[in-house]
């Protein structure tokens, strides 16, 4: 059965890099009817920070990328996390060392450094020179640079292989390493040791990464040979580029975070459509044409790595938005106005545990903004006014801008009309009553734009303004009729005064 696995390092904020990575793993193992590992490489200490495995979990889960085993999971390769598995490293160390793939060296990181400047100002290859290689701790204890506690290196051969066969690529040739340190002086494997040994232990079948490891590949494909393991097949995924070729990274872009997508207002299944299209063809539907908004379903049922592009893909965020307002078209509107609750929590503006009475009014207002946006985070803005008191709406200082001479006489007729309107019912939608977008618009035009000869621009603006605060909003009438008509007077007369 196939096996994969994603294998982050908990350093920081997850990047978006470990969800398309997650993405396009878990595409062919769900086709395949294999299962998916979380396992977290924290084998770099000094770079290691606490919170980051959990908003891991967090932010994958939010994407809707499920693993099957896990630190929080468990299952039967557990522990999935590296520090808790040092034992499981030391006898394929001392498997190495005494079949002679691998030395001891006491090198100091001085002593390194000093190697590294002169091979650069000499303009050698850079590399380990082997000093510590065949010697005793006693004889290289007699050389300068000498560091108490070893680390292990791998005794790379010359005729080391350096081509290998990409499920994406096809054969790829990858430059010389050098004698790469396996086992650090804290005890640690390095990432090369710990990762050929993880993937055997925890029989992992297909490898898929990043391109930025095919340089590391010939290395863990020698560790597999000595240590007479049958090495995964490799996939090695085109990283995310910025528009001028440059990788995406988290230093540069804040869109490399995985969590400023949510911030952003981003849908989780509009970020993995996006994902998957970066690397990979538009679907066809039955008359050929392309199709570029899909599911994870539709995009697992026909995966094909055949398809995948090697060449890096543009992280265009333009197109991103362009497809989080499709998605949010298609969600069903009681959907949509649950997705916008923690947007609206966040800006303080309904409660964590809204009430009844607040969700259906939610609902109305949803349905009246969700044609519009491209954001979740445009969503406060646009709710906010129905979920203040009428006496607490704030008029932006834009809107108050733009009233001008006529707005008085506007706002009285609007007052005089709408205060005509039969209102049973008021404020609850669909229970009759003349409180009805459609009446309230032919009452106000009436009156305002044929009665006073005042064009809709300028008729409807000092309105908007008074209902909602700001020069942009939902559908006016649409608003008016939400808020009921004792708010809605209310707000006016306040303009007014
Ligand atoms: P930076 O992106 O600034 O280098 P970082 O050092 O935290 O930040 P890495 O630790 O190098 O990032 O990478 C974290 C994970 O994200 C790795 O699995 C890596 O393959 C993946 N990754 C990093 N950059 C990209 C990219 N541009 N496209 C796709 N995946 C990436
Ligand atoms: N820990 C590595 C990373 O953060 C894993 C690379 C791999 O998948 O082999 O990218």
């Amino acid at each position: 059965p196939v096996r994969t696995r994603v294998a982050p390092s908990p350093t920081g904020d997850p990047h978006v890099g470990t969800a398309y990575m997650s993405l396009f793993n878990l595409a062919f193992t769900r086709q395949q009817g294999g299962q998916f590992v979380l396992r977290v490489e924290d084998t770099d200490r000094a770079r290691f920070r606490e919170d980051s495995e959990a908003q891991l979990y967090d932010t994958l889960a939010w994407l809707g990328l499920h693993w099957d085993e896990g630190p929080d999971l468990g299952g039967p390769f557990a522990p999935y996390r590296q520090s808790e598995r040092l034992d499981t490293y030391r006898p394929y160390v001392e498997r190495l060392l005494e079949a002679g793939h691998a030395y001891y060296c006491w090198c100091s990181k001085e002593r390194l450094d000093q190697m590294r400047d002169r091979q650069q100002k000499t303009k050698q290859p850079t590399g380990y020179d082997r000093l510590c290689h065949g010697k005793t701790r006693e004889e290289r204890a007699e050389l300068p640079g000498f560091s108490e506690t070893p680390v292990v290196r791998m005794l790379i051969p010359d005729d080391v292989p350096l081509v290998f066969d990409d499920v994406i690529r096809g054969k790829v040739s990858a430059p010389k390493p050098d004698d790469q340190v396996i086992l650090k002086a804290d005890g640690f494997p390095t990432y090369h040791l710990a990762v050929v040994v993880d993937d055997h232990e925890m029989g992992i079948t297909h490898v898929v990464r990043g391109e930025e490891w095919i340089s590391s590949t010939p290395k863990h494909i020698l560790l597999y040979q000595w240590l007479g393991l049958e090495p995964p097949k490799f996939a090695h995924m085109p990283l995310l580029r910025n528009t001028d070729k440059s990788k995406i990274s988290k230093r540069k872009n804040p869109a490399a975070r995985l969590t400023w997508f949510r911030e952003q207002g981003f849908l989780p299944e509009a970020l993995v459509n996006f994902l998957a299209l970066l690397a990979y063809p538009p679907q066809q539907d039955a008359e050929g044409n392309d199709v570029e908004v899909f599911t994870f379903e539709e995009f697992s049922r026909t995966f094909d790595w055949a398809k995948v592009n090697p060449i890096g893909p543009i992280f265009d965020l333009k197109k991103l938005e362009w497809l989080n307002g499709v998605y949010i078209r298609q969600l069903e509107v009681g959907e949509f106005a649950t997705r916008l609750l923690p947007y609206l929590y966040e800006a303080g503006i309904l409660g964590d545990n809204p009430s009844l009475g607040e969700l259906g009014r939610l609902k109305l207002v949803a349905a009246q903004i969700q044609e519009r946006m491209s954001l979740l985070t445009e969503a406060p803005a646009l709710v906010g006014p129905f979920f203040v008191a009428d006496d607490q709406l704030e008029i932006q200082e834009d809107a108050r801008a733009q009233l001008n001479a006529d707005a008085p006489a506007v706002l009285d007729a609007a007052i005089a009309v709408l205060g005509d309107i039969d209102d049973h019912g008021d404020g609850v939608l669909g229970t009759g009553g003349g409180w009805v977008a459609a009446t309230i618009e032919a009452q106000l035009r009436e009156a305002i734009v044929d009665g006073l000869g005042i064009k809709p621009r300028f008729a409807f603006g000092p309105l908007r303004t008074a209902v909602s605060g700001a020069r942009i909003s939902p559908p006016l009438f649409e608003s008016m009729e939400i808020l009921g008509k004792t708010s809605t007077l209310s707000r006016l007369r306040s303009l007014r005064d």
